[in-house]
C-alpha cells in the first residue's frame, strides 16, 4: 500500500498545483477583462454624456477628434436661370419658389469630414410623395406606457 500510495499521493499534489497555477491563470485574466470592461464602461458612460457625437453640438470631428470646425451656414446652388439659392431639401411656389430644409454643414478643418443637417426641418411639409417617415418607437414595452 505504501509503495502506491507515495505516487498516487505525488501524482494528486502535482495535480493540485496545475489545478491552482490554472485557476490563478483564469482570476488573473478575469481580474483584466474586468479591468478592460470598466474603461470601457466609462468610455461608453463618457460618450453618453457627450451627447449625439456630432460635430454641430460637440465641436469635435469624430474622425479625426480635432476641434477646430467649420460651419458653412448656407449651401448655395443655382436655379434653371442660373440664380443663386440656398441648396434645400424642397422648394414651394411656382413662380418665386421659395426653399425648404434648406442645407448646412460642418467640415472638419484637418481631415475634411462633412456633416450635413437640415437648418430648419419643420420647414419641410412631407404632403406629398416625394417624402416618407420612418419612425421606429424604441421606448419599450413598459408598464407605463
Ligand atoms: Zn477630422
Amino acid at each position: 500500500m505504501a509503495s502506491t500510495a507515495g505516487p498516487i499521493a505525488l501524482a494528486c499534489a502535482m495535480a493540485r498545483d496545475e489545478e491552482t497555477k490554472r485557476l490563478r491563470a483564469l482570476e488573473d485574466q478575469v481580474s483584466f477583462l474586468t479591468q478592460q470592461l470598466e474603461a470601457l464602461a466609462r468610455e461608453v458612460e463618457g460618450r453618453r454624456e457627450e451627447g449625439d457625437g456630432s460635430m454641430r453640438t460637440q465641436l469635435r470631428c469624430p474622425a479625426c477628434r480635432c476641434r477646430k470646425i467649420l460651419h458653412a451656414k448656407q449651401i448655395l446652388d443655382r436655379t434653371d436661370s442660373g440664380e443663386k439659392r440656398q441648396l434645400s431639401v424642397t422648394s414651394e411656389g411656382f413662380w418665386s419658389p421659395k426653399s425648404r430644409g434648406t442645407f448646412e454643414c460642418h467640415i472638419c478643418t484637418a481631415c475634411g469630414l462633412v456633416e450635413w443637417h437640415v437648418t430648419d426641418p419643420s420647414e419641410i411639409k412631407i404632403d406629398d410623395d416625394k417624402f416618407e417617415i420612418h419612425e421606429v418607437d424604441d421606448r419599450g414595452p413598459g408598464p407605463y406606457r
